[in-house]
């Protein structure tokens, strides 16, 4: 036997090299919806709104219905599951019971921002200003000198809700925080990045122009900030007391775009991790009919600032509709019922997660802190990290081989481009996902997503490849 040397090397190249030309139109078409997801959903709540929209005309119904009793829960049923506004699971629900576990992928919706804090209005020397609290792991000296929207919501207590997206139509009005100009500069230059611009520094320019009373009282009310809240009181009937009641998130007011005399990239605020959010959820609307396993997504929020609270990924709430699922389904074929607790304990066992997120990117510019080896790489397809964490594998939930090799399989099964990598040098950073909180339920679980260039920055960058390779691996793992 003749043994080829170069068939025993494992060798990585651009996915571009192999693409067939219906791909590459494949990836374009598929761009083309993506770009319009991350100009429509730049909140985590507008992202469950744009995708609940989607999915309903896609003939999902709302699981609650199902927990009520007025539906029956059946193989082929499609359900959304809505939690406070902010977190979503959908599912198709498969012809096996729950119980022999689910195909999941699960990515986070929320990304780093500035918040209106709950007292934010002010004025100084005649310009109107808002106090912002960061929110996720930013560069603060990134969101300075760039137009800013306002989206979010307020619930006033008389049970008023009002729906606040200001900045991002052609004609509207933008936002921005100022930096110091360079000429006055010399001592802000010299101090340390993360010092540079602080965080009691990112207050947003609101206004200029002041309001004067007609009245003669000399008492009357003048200035600024009088002037802007008159302003949203003729907008939406707010005072300021009502900023007390509202979740205002200030983002980037830049459209996504292709990126590149090609077209072969594409930038956009927000990417980590709408890029996962988007190809899962496209994937799952995209199962043709009735799957063998229970194929669900799951969209959590607070994932940048550590999975926590009842919308986060820590929380019981996936767990409880799994609980809930068990409880519903109904065999087909009749006979004795497993307990739902116990069949919801081994559904978890049984259940295979893809932990959708993105990872950094080897960036020639700061080609350094990767190591060429293990990095990922811009266009060589979806990456896989077996493992996270920092110093030493520290806070990782480390998939097995076993489910490595699995996963790989259902790929290649597909000719879908993956890459096995880690996120950097050692000892020069680190970070983590929702996988170990999913591993906490039992599940089998191992990240993977589109590799990234200018992670958490204003205006993030991925290949339209691996956006579509992404997207293909989500449907052949999900189906
Ligand atoms: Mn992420
Ligand atoms: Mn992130």
């Amino acid at each position: 036997m003749s043994i080829n040397i170069k068939d025993l090397e494992f060798k990585r190249e651009s996915a571009w090299y192999s693409m067939t030309d219906e791909q590459k139109k494949d990836a374009h078409d598929f761009s083309v919806g993506y770009i319009d997801f991350l100009n429509n959903a730049k909140t985590e709540r507008e992202s469950v709104n744009v995708m609940v929209a989607e999915a309903v005309k896609n003939g999902f119904v709302d699981f609650r219905r199902v927990m009520s009793g007025e539906l029956r829960l059946e193989p082929g049923m499609k359900v959304y599951h809505v939690n406070r506004g902010k977190a979503l699971i959908m599912a198709v629900i498969g012809r096996e019971s729950p119980e022999k576990g689910l195909n999941m992928v699960g990515a986070h919706i929320d990304a780093p921002r500035l918040d209106f804090r709950p007292n934010p209005l002010y004025e100084d020397h005649d310009i109107a200003l808002v106090k912002t609290h960061y929110y996720g792991g930013i560069k603060k000296y990134q969101w300075v000198s760039v137009p800013l929207a306002i989206h979010g919501v307020i619930t006033k207590t008389d049970g008023t809700r009002i729906d606040v997206k200001l900045g991002e139509k052609d004609d509207d009005t933008v936002y921005v925080i100022n930096d110091l100009l360079p000429h006055l500069a010399y001592d802000q230059v010299e101090k340390k990045a993360s010092e540079v611009i602080s965080g009691e520094n990112l207050n947003l320019v609101i206004g200029s122009v002041p309001y004067k009373s007609d009245s003669a009282d000399k008492d009357a009310p003048k200035g600024v900030k009088a002037n802007i809240l008159r302003l949203l009181f003729e907008k939406y009937g707010i005072t300021e007391k009502d900023f007390n009641f509202a979740e205002l998130e200030i983002v980037p007011a830049l459209e996504a775009k292709y990126v590149g005399l090609d077209k072969g990239m594409i930038g956009g605020y927000a990417q980590d991790d709408r890029v996962c959010a988007y190809t899962a959820f496209r994937a799952l609307l995209d199962i043709d009919g009735i799957p063998e396993r229970t194929a669900a997504c799951y969209f959590s929020d607070k994932e940048e600032i550590g999975s926590v609270g009842n919308t986060g990924a820590r929380a019981n709430w996936l767990a409880n509709f799994i609980l809930e699922i068990c409880q519903a389904y109904v065999s087909p074929e009749g006979g004795k019922k497993t307990d739902p607790g116990v069949a919801c304990a081994r559904s978890m066992e049984n259940t295979r997660f893809l932990s959708a997120d993105v990872t950094a990117a080897l960036d020639p510019t700061f080609s350094d802190v990767s190591e060429p080896r293990n990095t990922a790489y811009c266009g060589m397809g979806i990456a896989f990290e077996k493992y996270t964490g920092h110093k030493g594998k520290s806070g990782a939930s480390e998939a097995s081989c076993e489910f490595v090799s699995y996963v790989a399989s259902v790929l290649d099964s597909e000719s879908v481009p993956w890459q096995l990598t880690e996120m950097g040098k050692l000892d020069k950073g680190g970070g983590g996902t929702i996988a170990q909180y999913m591993t906490d339920l039992g599940m089998d679980v191992i990240d993977c997503g589109t590799p990234v260039l200018g992670m958490h920055s204003p205006y993030e960058v991925t290949s339209k490849a691996d956006v579509y390779w992404t997207y293909r691996a989500y449907r052949v793992f999900l189906k």
